[in-house]
């Protein structure tokens, strides 16, 4: 985990000097010190708005970023941005490092028509991932989560973020989330608070239900036996949404959970690690 701080001179928000340093596929906090009167503030990131929300109580800003897997090692400028009516205002740069990270390799073996796709499955499987991204472009202003992230199953870490998978000896795709071995009917757990936005049987993912958390925060639980909420349910953190099990590409019964964040794919774990201050309280 990463904290920025700021100490305000002034109007002025001054950086303190701290380690700046992220790996690819993570999560890190910022934490700003301004004064209350700024009405909204965010980060940008390649391009990528993050907000930050404030506490009364110490005068801190705060936020989560979210590193793609993706994200090309290097240092890069996040820029610190209010807003005044409709113009942004530039508080100041930060740099940040992203250093690379080796994600390893996960050999697997399976039916071949799950691999080798015929004509119909391929456009069924670019057609649901056409869906998919569409889903992740929708930002919801209001933030929905709060406090820290839960694990949604306990379970033996299978297969880890950011893997490159050989199928049948063939190079596929990365793995985008964790997989959380666990026995077949154990509930399945919303990581915060949300509303369900995807319930629907995909080809890859099996049985599987995507929850927004506001502020471009999606939570992914794939391969489900059992499906308990409907899409517009609004679910609390820790609620039941479904029950592990097996269904679509997969290899026995376990949890795919992923995260996206403002289209980053991030690891869950990372973000399980941040322990947010009280303005995320719940
Ligand atoms: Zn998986």
């Amino acid at each position: 985990m990463l904290t920025w701080k700021f100490a305000p001179a002034g109007n002025h928000f001054c950086v303190e000097s701290l380690p700046r340093m992220v790996k690819q596929g993570e999560v890190c906090l910022i934490s700003v010190l301004g004064p209350a009167s700024l009405k909204s503030i965010y980060v940008e990131f390649q391009g990528v708005r993050f907000p930050l929300a404030f506490s009364e109580q110490n005068g801190t800003y705060e936020g989560l970023i979210g590193i793609d897997m993706d994200t090309l090692p290097s240092t890069y400028e996040v820029k610190i941005i209010t807003k005044d009516g409709d113009s942004d205002i530039h508080l100041g740069n930060l740099s940040l490092k992203v250093e690379e990270v080796d994600f390893g390799i996960q050999k697997l073996s399976l039916p071949s028509s799950m691999v080798d796709l015929d004509r119909e499955a391929l456009e069924r499987v670019n057609r649901e991932e056409r869906l998919l991204n569409s889903l992740f472009r929708a930002f919801r202003e209001e933030r929905l989560w709060r406090g820290a992230f839960i694990c949604p199953v306990e379970g033996e870490l299978s297969g880890a973020f950011g893997l490159s998978r050989i199928i049948n000896g063939q190079r596929r795709s990365r793995h985008k989330g964790v997989d959380l071995r666990a026995k077949e009917g154990t509930p399945v757990l919303a990581c915060n608070s949300g509303i369900v936005v995807l319930v629907k049987p995909l080809f890859f993912s099996g049985k599987s239900v995507i929850v927004d958390h506001g502020w471009g925060f999606y939570s992914m639980y794939f391969h489900l036996s059992e499906v308990l909420v409907k899409e517009g349910n609004r679910v609390d953190k820790g609620a039941i949404l479904g029950r592990v099990g097996s269904t679509g590409r997969s290899t026995g019964p376990h949890l795919h959970w992923g995260i996206r964040m403002n289209g980053a794919r991030v690891d869950p774990l990372t973000l399980l690690k941040i322990k947010t201050h009280h303005n995320f309280r719940e």
